[in-house]
């Protein structure tokens, strides 16, 4: 029989990279073969995303679109993985007869296992690097599961309590993916400042950083997912002094209003970020800040959204995510009274994207006429351009530079920046 070989496609969050990376490794080091194209596939592990109803929706419309491919030749097997079959479990084996075999969250080890099972041909793992590498930056999860228990969230009962790992098994997946080609390390977890909570000792995110920011030829390391309350003087003073430490937070604030996010079982108000932020620019100076919001929460009222929107206006963001609420199944928001219609909700979520919008646009264009260091990402196959991404940027999220020369992806330059589109920049590289 000849080697089986799996095409690995994934939806959702970088968690899910890891994930899928994970997976991927796992085939790579065993008889099986990994292809880029499901037409060469004879088995496809669609990685799942389930937080909320929307990507549930994606997922299962990618799930059926993959029967279908599946459906056309003899042999064919659909694996499905992730958050929506933890999210959902047995219950998605009987809606979802399409798929071949299921594969939850905590269960990615065992694919090969589940492979052989599908397909009856021996995977012989030997032990593998557990990553691959695929650009000049890579995530690195610090944690998994959450501790917390906001009221919309469905994250605590896909992925489970929070767990940090080891700091030794961080360093040391840290050293390989460098080794491995990567010059940035972005830090995920779903709450990376939580991290060492569960573990004895007091080491905290700081640690961390410190550990991984040590690996020889790192030139970026970032942190993303911080909650406010986790900004600890402690953190911002070691991200100050580590040169390899962007100068760059992700924190999730949600809203500004305090009674919505009591409601949100989250604490906080307008005031209270605004003196977080104030402390944080003081530490660092050149800090970018991206944060994310949910507009339309149940008992949201008109005042609480104009709270909100003075925040976005007063806060000088660089980068806002913007989401309606989605009320999710056996979450305790789903059963809060005030429930908005979703046209309402995806009203207020515009309103509030706009003027975020306006706001970082602003900031980015601020940044015509400076030199910026750009981590080269690579070539777009379709016109030629060059891309890249300042420290001010993250991963897949917060825009590119595009330069006007083609450097080797991984390679840092120097760029002026000479005009901005939204959150791209398009930059001339000095030699
Ligand atoms: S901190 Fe994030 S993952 Fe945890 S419960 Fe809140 S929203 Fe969900």
């Amino acid at each position: 029989m000849e080697r089986p070989a799996v095409a690995f496609i994934t939806l959702g969050c970088p968690k899910n990279e890891v994930d899928s990376d994970r997976m991927t490794a796992a085939v790579v080091s065993s008889d099986y073969r990994v292809v880029d194209e499901i037409d060469d596939a004879d088995i496809v592990v669609l990685n799942t995303c389930g937080f909320i109803t929307d990507a549930v929706e994606e997922s299962v419309s990618v799930a059926l679109e993959l029967a279908e491919w599946r459906d056309a030749r003899a042999g064919r097997r659909l694996v499905l993985a992730g958050c929506m079959v933890s999210r959902y479990g047995d219950d998605l084996a009987s809606a979802m007869p399409e798929a071949d075999a299921l594969v939850p969250v905590a269960g990615e080890a065992g694919l090969l296992t589940v492979l052989e099972g599908l397909t009856g041909f021996a995977a012989n793992p030997v032990a593998g690097s557990g990553r691959t590498v695929t650009g000049p930056s890579a995530y690195l999860q610090i944690s998994d599961g959450c501790h917390r228990s906001c009221a919309y969230c469905t994250i605590p009962s896909i992925r489970g309590p929070y767990r940090s790992r080891p700091i030794a098994g961080i360093a040391e997946e840290a050293a390989l993916l460098v080794a491995s080609g990567a010059r940035e390390l972005v830090l995920i977890g779903q709450d990376t400042s939580a991290w060492g909570r569960d573990l004895p000792g007091d080491e905290d995110v700081a640690d961390v950083l410190r550990a991984v920011a040590a690996t020889p030829g790192l030139a970026w390391l970032r942190l993303m997912y911080v909650q406010p309350d986790g900004v600890t003087d402690r953190l911002l003073a070691t991200m100050a002094e580590l040169p390899q430490v962007v100068p760059y937070l992700d924190m999730p604030l949600q809203h500004a209003a305090a009674d919505v996010l009591r409601a949100m079982r989250r604490g906080g108000s307008a005031d209270d970020f605004l003196a977080l932020i104030a402390r944080i620019r003081s530490a660092l100076p050149e800090v970018c800040l991206r944060s994310t919001f949910i507009a339309g929460f149940p008992g949201e009222a008109e005042e609480d959204l104009d709270v909100l929107l003075d925040f976005i206006v007063e806060a000088g963001l660089d980068y806002v995510g913007v989401f309606p609420y989605s009320p999710e199944d056996g979450t305790a928001a789903a059963a809060l009274p005030g429930q908005l219609p979703f046209e309402e909700r995806a009203l207020r979520a515009n309103r509030v994207r706009e003027a975020a919008d306006s706001v970082a646009f602003a900031r980015a264009e601020a940044r015509t006429g400076t030199q910026l260091e750009v981590l080269v990402e690579g070539v777009d196959a379709e016109d030629g351009t060059a891309v890249g991404r300042w420290k001010g940027q993250a991963p897949e999220i917060d825009g590119l530079v595009i330069l006007d020369t083609t450097p080797e992806p991984g390679t840092l330059v120097c760029a002026e920046i000479i005009e901005t589109y939204g959150y791209d920049l398009s930059g001339k590289v000095r030699t």
